[in-house]
């Protein structure tokens, strides 16, 4: 009986059951959905972000297309106006090349290097190159071409990091006089710069670059990495190649880049706009967070909601364990249960467990009265008695032991039949059930033998109420048509014996001495019993 609430100790509350269940459905549905959506928020911001970078890559590569073009157009002005002054005739357009570069502020200097390599006019004069050779290197390249020409970025004789346009120049006689070269120093305030602005880094992360013809950087946020060659970067070698696209790439400083590349084909540059992946996952985890914070108030709702319908789910087990535990432990009361479950499998289930209990419970008791009672009289049997007695004297609680006998049985039942004299014995056993208190005991001794225990009661008081039934016997209706009597013995506890057999003994030895003196009597055992003597036995008639 103790198992019961034992094993509910041990085990998980079905509510609780109910409600881990569906929190841990909930909680693994919301986080499949975060999670993709995560992943598709994540390429989508991914393409976005590449699409938005090739478009601004395009945007500065057209407006590095323009710039050169309005370069090489501006140039070619310039040289068509020196070579028709006369200053030019006469070999020194220094201070038309100062008013043309402040004026068109395209280069950073203007240079007429004659077709031998010598410098005749250089503005600004503070680079100091004027009346030197430069007939060297990309110069020469350009002086041997006759024709426009744009270099890549290279170091210039006065040091700098340049990239040069230029244009041929012939005099009136159509002689060829060198070139006209406007130069770009990278490395210092340039047009590029203006143009393109001193726009660093945005708040993304995101910056462009340009690169020149074989990947030296020509334009950079960060200054210091100009003339920097990145022709290994796999994007550069696809500008190289010409290619426009866009793709994720790590930079020279091992940064995970989204990068989109436009080149500009006019003097093969190309433009990278690129944004750390960084950027993007930080963008992610902030809406990762938001969604969150979003779904936490309804998630905790639904928990409320959810605990509140498993402990309904669950109230009508719980009460059948009550039920369950309460009939075990002898403390159910029906009325407590009369209110039906809405549930209709725990009303079921309950109904047919009370059901159950309630037949156990009779078939028990159903049981206990067959195994205590003499089927025949409906008395109590004679292994119940010897229980009682046992218990009394345990007890060492004073009693009276009545043995009865009837007085020649035998004949009734050679007259009669067997099933009359049953039916003498139950007359008999009627008549002894109703002579007796609620407190006395009436048992089936054995054949038509029958024991009356009289609990509190003297020797005394116990003849005075065996003669009562003595007497009342011999006047009971039977239904052989005539009288029966009844011998009895009379013992008592502590008076007689102190123990149960001896007690019997003494109280039959009584019964028999009455049988002996005539029958229909009662005799109480004498005092002197248990000292085991012959004393004249008391009597009645
Ligand atoms: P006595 O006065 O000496 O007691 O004579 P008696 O004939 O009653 O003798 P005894 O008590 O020895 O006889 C018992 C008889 O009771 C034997 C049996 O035929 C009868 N008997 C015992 N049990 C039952 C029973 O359950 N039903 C019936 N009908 N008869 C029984
Ligand atoms: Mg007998
Ligand atoms: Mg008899």
């Amino acid at each position: 009986m103790n198992l019961l609430p034992k094993l509910q100790s041990r085990g998980i509350r079905l509510a609780t059951v109910l409600t881990l269940l569906v929190a841990t459905a909930v909680m693994s549905a919301l986080l499949i959905q975060l999670i993709a959506s995560y992943h598709s928020e994540e390429d989508s911001l991914i393409d976005t972000t590449l699409t938005l970078n090739y478009s601004n890559a395009h945007k500065i590569a057209g407006t590095i297309d323009s710039l050169f073009t309005s370069m090489r157009s501006s140039l070619k002005a310039s040289a068509d106006y020196v070579v028709g002054t006369d200053a030019f005739e006469a070999g020194d357009i220094q201070t038309e090349l100062e008013l043309i570069r402040v004026t068109s502020r395209y280069f950073n200097s203007l240079t007429w290097v004659d077709e031998t390599g010598y410098v005749l006019n250089i503005a600004p004069a503070s680079v100091g190159l004027k009346g030197k050779m430069v007939n060297s290197g990309l110069t020469n390249v350009a002086l041997q071409l006759r024709r426009p020409y744009l270099s890549k970025p290279y170091i210039a004789p006065s040091g700098r990091l340049i990239v040069m346009l230029t244009e041929p120049l012939y005099n009136r006689a159509g002689e060829y006089r060198g070139i006209l070269i406007g130069s770009i120093y990278l490395q210092e305030s340039n047009i590029l710069y203006e143009i393109l602005g001193n726009s660093s880094v945005d708040e993304t992360g995101s910056y462009f670059y340009v690169t020149g013809p074989e990947g030296q950087i020509l334009y950079h946020p960060d200054h210091a990495r100009i003339g920097d060659n990145t022709g290994a970067n796999p994007v550069v070698r696809k500008l190289r190649e010409g290619l426009n696209g866009k793709q994720q790439v790590t930079n020279t400083k091992g940064v995970p880049m989204l990068a989109a590349y436009v080149a500009v084909h006019q003097n093969r540059w190309g433009v990278v706009q690129q944004t750390p992946i960084d950027a993007v996952q930080d963008k992610l985890n902030a809406n990762l967070r938001q969604q969150v914070l979003y779904m936490l108030a309804p998630f905790l709702i639904l928990l409320l909601v959810v605990v509140f319908v498993a402990r309904k789910l669950a109230h009508p087990f719980v009460s059948l364990a009550d039920t369950v535990k309460q009939m075990s432990e002898g403390t159910y009361a029906p009325i407590a249960h009369t209110k039906p479950h809405w549930n209709r499998e725990a009303e079921l289930l309950t109904k047919t467990v009370i059901f159950a209990m309630e037949e156990m419970r009779k078939n028990n008791t159903q049981l206990i009265r067959e195994a205590s009672t003499d089927p025949l009289t409906g008395l109590l049997n004679r292994r119940t008695m010897t229980d009682m007695m046992e218990g009394w004297l345990e007890a060492r609680l004073r009693f009276s032991v009545v043995i009865l006998d009837i007085d020649y049985f035998k004949s009734v039942n050679d007259a009669f039949g067997h099933s009359t004299g049953d039916e003498v014995l139950k007359s008999l056993a009627r008549v002894l059930g109703q002579s007796v208190r609620r407190s006395d005991v009436c048992c089936r001794y054995g054949g038509e033998e029958f024991v009356l225990l009289f609990p509190g009661l003297h020797p005394g008081e116990a003849f005075a109420q065996a003669e009562r039934i003595r007497r009342k016997v011999e006047r009971m209706a039977t239904p052989i048509g005539r009288n029966v009597t009844i011998s009895m013995g009379v013992a008592s506890y502590p008076v007689h014996a102190e123990t149960m057999e001896a007690l019997i003994d003494a109280a039959d030895r009584a019964m028999y001495l009455a049988k002996q003196n005539g029958r229909n009597k009662t005799i109480v055992a004498s005092s002197a019993e248990k000292a085991e003597s012959e004393d004249e036995p008391k009597s009645g008639e």
